[in-house]
């Protein structure tokens, strides 16, 4: 199974898809990572899920991520005794600290740091901005409200505070206790929310150690000036545009999203598009034509991934939200001007001996016939600078690793497949070869660009390149050991 098109899809799960059969269809859709909201849901619903999708890989034989949002300093609604409320316009509405149920009336919202900082007058803003209240009085322990914006208000929403500034940590307890136990079960990356400083990125790291990649959801006015130290810290990046539209002026995030996308190609580094790309599909078999645009400048700006939020967790068409991007996607890059526009946006600085590996790679591939750029790597970087040149030949990436496997799954255009572990060159041809004819990259008369490093096995020794050919035979005979 490999997929035609090189922009990678992430699909948050939530309870419109929680089984087995809908998550199977979801990959087979083209979901190539999953996400995992640690913000709703309990351990038990996650592990669940996190089983499945494991399952889903063994019966496929295909590698898939898994990534965990940690909720971060996010402030939220408590829950409502029917699940949901209408607030409408001009309707009073009172956020307190009691953790009874919330009704028409009232909801808890636990974090006593807003009520002790917040002001008559000041905005409060619930579900991405969507509904807005005014605060007329408030106290240490309530805030009476005006809602100016109706809408239905439902469980553990988001809240936004823009007018004030809050003393928050970047990891709160629920967040550590949710990493460790994120970490336990297996998980890929780890997206850190309202990341503000590149401590905080490392305060994180430090609790995964090693055991995921590290992703920062830039939604925060301090993360999107501190993003060149943030971006350096981070493993990947996401364009979280739900907070980062309430939080900021919604006309700033548009030039928001070309930078961060811009800065994490040039590092190598892969980037996600999030939040209300198909929104109206929650509700309708058929995108707007906005969202499909929307879907598909990302795709045009080069980004590794887009990503679909309640459109999979909690929509009424999961499957077709993932088919819609995988249809925009393929119908992008068929496009001769997407090639002009990916082209024009390279912007890599090489200073390396592999940085000069990979040009080459791409140079040679895309100036012969060559069928696939194949790349041997150990921790996935070697793979992630192939995918920073944006090459209009196939990438595949070979490693033993599963980890690294798996974290590859986020980065664009890479087609990951697992080795047995290769310690002489002419084996990784052979295997190279093999992946290249067996997901239909290659036939044995085509040829292909393997690049390892020699000696096998060790980190960041990329520097061979070699064109070979894919019949096994002649490698046989031509290949040096
Ligand atoms: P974030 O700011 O981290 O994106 P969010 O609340 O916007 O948080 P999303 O993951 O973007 O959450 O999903 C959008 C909506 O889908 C949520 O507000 C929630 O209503 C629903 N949802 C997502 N995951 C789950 C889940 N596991 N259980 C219940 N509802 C979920
Ligand atoms: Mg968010
Ligand atoms: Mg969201």
């Amino acid at each position: 199974m490999r997929r035609l098109r090189n922009v990678k899809i992430v699909a948050t799960l939530g309870p419109s898809s929680s089984d087995y059969e809908t998550i199977r269809a979801l990959f087979e859709a083209g979901a190539d990572v999953f996400r995992l909201n640690m913000s709703h849901g309990s351990h038990a619903e996650q592990a669940a899920r996190h089983a499945i999708i494991r399952k889903i890989e063994a019966d496929t034989g295909r590698p898939i991520a898994i990534l965990a949002d940690l909720q971060g300093p996010k402030l939220r609604t408590g829950v409502f005794a029917k699940g949901e409320e209408e607030l409408a316009e001009g309707a009073a509405f009172r956020f307190d600290l009691d953790p009874a149920e919330g009704d028409k009336t009232r909801v808890c919202l636990p974090h006593k740091e807003i009520f002790a900082a917040l002001e008559p007058g000041a905005s409060l803003l619930v579900n991405d901005g969507k509904i807005r209240l005014k605060v007329e009085t408030c106290g240490a322990d309530f805030a009476n409200c005006t809602v100016t914006t109706g809408g239905t208000i439902s469980n553990r929403k988001g809240v936004n505070v823009p007018d004030v500034v809050l003393p928050l940590a970047a990891l709160s307890d629920k967040d550590r206790a949710d990493l460790e136990f994120a970490c336990e079960l297996g998980v890929d990356w780890l997206a850190l929310s309202f990341v503000q400083r590149p401590e905080d990125v490392q305060e994180a790291r430090a609790l995964a150690k090693g055991r995921a990649a590290i992703l920062s959801k830039i939604e925060k006015p301090a993360a999107v000036k501190a993003y060149p130290a943030i971006l350096a810290a981070s493993d990947g990046i996401m364009v979280a545009r739900g907070d980062l539209g309430v939080e900021l002026p919604v006309h700033s995030v548009p030039p928001i999203q070309k930078q961060l996308v811009r800065g994490a190609r040039a590092a190598a580094k892969p980037v996600i598009v999030a939040t209300q790309m198909l929104e109206s599909m929650i509700e309708s078999p058929m995108p707007t034509r906005a969202e499909v645009s929307d879907v598909a400048t990302a795709i045009y700006e080069g980004a590794d991934a887009v990503m679909l939020s309640a459109e999979s967790a909690a929509g009424e068409y999961p499957v077709e939200a993932v088919t819609t991007m995988d249809s925009v996607a393929k119908s992008v890059e068929a496009d001769p001007t997407y090639r002009e526009v990916i082209e024009a946006s390279r912007r890599v600085s090489r200073t390396t001996i592999a940085d000069g590996i990979v040009a080459a790679a791409r140079e040679i591939a895309e100036a012969t016939d060559i069928h696939a750029i194949c790349c041997f790597t150990q921790s996935g970087t070697t793979a992630s600078l192939v995918a920073r040149e944006r090459p209009s030949v196939p990438i595949i990436a070979l490693t033993p690793i599963p980890a690294t496997l798996r974290r590859l799954c986020l980065t664009w255009g890479v087609h990951c497949v697992r080795t047995e572990t290769i310690d002489r060159f002419k084996m990784a041809v052979v295997w190279a070869a093999r992946a290249a004819r067996e997901y239909g990259f290659a036939t044995e008369t085509d040829q292909i660009v393997v690049t390892a490093g020699v000696p096998f096995n060790v980190k960041g020794t990329t520097n061979i390149l070699r064109v070979a050919p894919c019949d096994e035979r002649l490698i046989f005979r031509t290949d040096p050991e």
